[in-house]
């Protein structure tokens, strides 16, 4: 039997080995510059609330900035950490860093941290979300943990039981990507969910010809959330016409480039200083009535 190992298979696996290697190092001092493997840094990605504008929330998203890789993108680092269950220590760390930075935030302003499948489904999340929410004072309506779709569906009583305790804490639970997974009515009429986040795909497509099949459905989830209770909020917002059209269909929160990209700390707290008061961004301030 052959098997065909080229070059690029090779350098494939050596990045992955690179990579868990490295995640290993850095979780032993995270935040701290490491010689080798560079360092870990949570970014902040403005929400912005369509009807006045308002900044309302901000989502953690982790940044890896390798010393010969540059700035590694979370997409290809989080499902091989996840493979490794080292995202379980990956993904505290995240929390702790987030929590404590949002307690100097406005108190209107929410803080969203992702939540990977691997973490839903252990033993002492709650316990562990607890004991960072009381380390770093932040009260737990201000913290919304996302899951994704797929990361429910995965196992669902087990997800479903978790978002229960999760919420009973008095968190916020917002399903990302939501759209792209395959979750059934029925199971989203049973899970307790605070927003629904719709996945940039069909964000894309909107405001662009042939856009209107994607409006429609963008319309169809908006009304959804609203029969059951449950915040919107689009993802991947890139222009003003998408925001516009976004706003048309009844969407309440958009994050996207046309605000912001994610964010160092220090930049966010300039921002929330200098608008977390006013109408942002500035392009919004004509549409609003
Ligand atoms: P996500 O949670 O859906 O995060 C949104 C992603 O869309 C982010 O990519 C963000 O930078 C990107 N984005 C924001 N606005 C725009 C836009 O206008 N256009 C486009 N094209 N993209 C936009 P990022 O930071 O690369 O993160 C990718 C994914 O990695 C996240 O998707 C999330 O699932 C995961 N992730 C990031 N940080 C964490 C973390 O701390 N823990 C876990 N478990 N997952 C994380
Ligand atoms: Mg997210
Ligand atoms: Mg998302
Ligand atoms: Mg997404």
């Amino acid at each position: 039997r052959f098997c065909v190992f080229d070059a690029a298979m090779r350098g494939r696996m050596n990045r992955r080995a690179g990579i868990v290697r490295d995640i290993g190092l850095l979780l032993a001092a995270p935040g701290a510059t490491h010689a080798t493997a560079g360092r870990l840094a949570v970014h902040y990605q403005p929400q912005v609330r369509l009807i006045d504008g308002r900044l309302v929330g901000a989502e953690a998203l982790l940044r890896w900035q390798h010393p010969r890789h540059g700035w590694i993108e979370p997409g290809e680092f989080i499902p091989i950490v996840e493979e490794t269950g080292l995202i379980v220590p990956l993904g505290e760390w995240v929390l702790r860093q987030a929590c404590a930075e949002a307690t100097g935030w406005p108190s209107s302003v929410r803080l969203a941290v992702n939540l990977s499948a691997a973490q839903l489904g252990r033993l002492g999340l709650e316990a562990m979300v607890t004991t960072v929410l009381a380390d770093s004072g932040l009260p737990a309506p201000r913290l919304e943990l996302e899951i994704t779709e797929t990361a429910l569906m995965h196992d669902p009583d087990r997800a479903l039981a978790c978002v229960q305790s999760l919420r009973a804490l008095g968190v916020g639970i917002a399903l990302d990507d939501f759209g792209t997974g395959y979750s059934s009515l029925a199971q989203l009429a049973t899970l307790p969910v605070d927003t629904l986040k719709i996945d940039r795909s069909f964000v894309a497509a909107l405001g662009r010809e042939g856009g209107g099949q994607a409006e429609a459905i963008v319309r169809l989830i908006v009304q959804l959330a609203r029969t059951m209770g449950m915040h919107t909020l689009a993802e991947g917002v890139e222009t003003d016409r998408q925001r516009a059209v976004l706003r048309a269909c009844g969407c309440e929160m958009v994050q996207g480039f046309f605000c912001s990209a994610a964010v160092e700390p220090q930049a966010l707290r300039v921002l929330l200083a200098q608008r977390g008061q006013g109408v942002w961004p500035e392009s919004a301030v004509s549409d609003l009535a």
